[in-house]
């Protein structure tokens, strides 16, 4: 039985290396519309220096596919101390926000702690993103931090928003928020307070070491964009830009809203809910500047709206191989959507309200201080998690489950998954994928 895998990017290289020992996947064929494998976890070069399609770091409550990770990375790989900051009003508050209150300035500290103590909404039920803020952390630290910042990242108001994303986020006991305003910082999130990242090669190392382990029952095909899928009896013939293709079983990484538009099939119901699905593509931004402001520190979330990005991050931070002397390099991160004012903004019109903003936050001093910079933008970036979201993918997974076209992977499943679930999800996929 021949397996074809849509894409090739972590899902389908993890599905692939899981599914490589079943004796009925008589081969695996991989199709990728890019030259080169790896999708969101491809790393790139600039004047030497390594960057991700976003800061990637390795982290997993998963414990067993924590461990594949570091595994099969072997000797490379370090491990590092979260130390990421939010920029509020210039003050460097330890992230996450309610853990180290007693940064801000009295007014905004006795806001949020007094809003936390008397808080008129924590008894209702959350219809959605906004209303959980408000309930768990109250007004204060909403109307300061979680809802300009959740606004700027996801470029949607979190009242059209559901709770996927954040039900799980528990509400900080009252001692804990007290205690943050008095200066007792408290460490949160504590599954990424300690993460690993590979000494060299950044996030695309991962790709490489897996696809080194991949048997040759398996056919990779780069620059063969899938551009239709049909099926006849019970086979599937794939045409891209390669040519033609055909397998008896069909798991696609591929966007979910593009799947449903080059399959022949598709009835009309699941091309309107495919069509309703939102996404942001994000812009990343490199500079190499002269000074060093950012300190020990790796990430800085800004939430102010007149700086353009979201996060930056200093890449010298993951070690000797991600340094050039003498400078520093930000990643800068800005989301957008089709034909909003930074989708529609050129590279250098971005790349310049970027130097601003590094300003603003006070990490260069003159326009002049830039080495060199860089910018990438890549469509798939976010899924977001809006009022119709859960609806309409359930609806379009169940249709492409009974045609025999398998979801797998972010966009492929249209979730917000990182690497760890995402390779866990390969390998439960792998195991329930009936290859009779
Ligand atoms: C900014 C950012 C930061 C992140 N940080 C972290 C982090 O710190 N830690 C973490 O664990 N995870 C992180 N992630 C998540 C991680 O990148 C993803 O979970 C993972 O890369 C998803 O892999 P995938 O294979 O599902 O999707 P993708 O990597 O998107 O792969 C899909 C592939 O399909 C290909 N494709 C699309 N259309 C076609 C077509 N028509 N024909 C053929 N091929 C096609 C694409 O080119 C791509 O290679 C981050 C993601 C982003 C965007």
């Amino acid at each position: 039985m021949n397996c074809i895998i849509l894409g090739a990017g972590l899902s389908s290289l993890s599905l692939a290396y899981f599914l490589q020992d079943n004796k009925k996947a008589d081969k695996i064929i991989i199709l990728e519309k890019e030259d080169k494998t790896g999708g969101l976890c491809r790393t790139f070069t600039k004047e030497g220096i390594e960057y991700d399609v976003g800061p990637h770091i390795i982290f997993s409550k998963d414990e067993e596919i924590l461990d594949f990770m570091n595994g099969i990375l072997g000797d490379n790989i370090e491990k590092h101390r979260r130390s990421n900051k939010i920029i509020h009003k210039r003050a460097l508050v330890q992230y996450p926000f309610e853990n180290d209150l007693s940064k801000l300035d009295d007014f905004d500290k006795e806001y949020c702690v007094n809003s936390f103590i008397n808080n008129p909404y924590e008894n209702y039920e959350a219809q959605n993103m906004l209303q959980f803020f408000l309930k768990t952390f109250g007004e204060g630290i909403t109307n300061l931090y979680l809802r300009p910042y959740n606004e700027k990242i996801w470029k949607f108001d979190p009242v059209f928003m559901d709770t996927q994303m954040v039900d799980r986020i528990p509400k900080p006991p009252k001692e804990d928020i007290l205690k943050s305003a008095k200066g007792h910082t408290v460490d949160g999130y504590l599954h990424q307070l300690y993460f690993t990242y590979p000494k060299h090669g950044g996030t695309e190392a991962l790709i490489k070491a897996i696809s080194s382990k991949l048997n040759n029952k398996i056919e990779i095909h780069t620059n063969a964009e899938v551009l239709s899928i049909e099926k006849k009896s019970d086979k599937f013939f794939i045409n891209t830009s390669k040519g033609e293709f055909s397998g008896d079983k069909i798991i696609s990484s591929i966007p979910l809203n593009l799947l449903s538009k080059i399959y022949k099939h598709t009835p009309k119901e699941i091309l309107e809910a495919s069509k309703q699905l939102k996404y942001n593509s994000i812009a990343i931004c490199i500079l190499n500047v002269k000074k060093d402001y950012a300190k020990d520190n790796y990430a800085f979330m800004c939430a102010d709206k007149n700086v353009i990005f979201h996060r930056v991050s200093k890449l010298d931070f993951m070690g000797g191989n991600y340094t050039k002397e003498n400078s520093t390099t930000y990643m800068a991160e800005i989301t957008y959507r089709k034909n909003d004012l930074n989708d529609l903004a050129s590279d250098d019109e971005l790349i310049s309200k970027v130097v601003r903003g590094l300003k603003t936050i006070g990490f260069i001093d003159k326009d002049n201080d830039v080495n060199f910079s860089d910018i990438r933008r890549f469509e798939y970036a976010y899924v977001i998690y809006d009022l119709n979201h859960r609806k309409n993918t359930d609806i379009i997974k169940n249709y492409f489950d009974k045609e025999g076209i398998y979801p797998n992977g972010r966009f492929g499943t249209f979730e917000y998954l990182n690497m760890d679930k995402i390779i866990r999800q390969s390998k439960t996929l792998a195991k329930s994928l009936s290859l009779n």
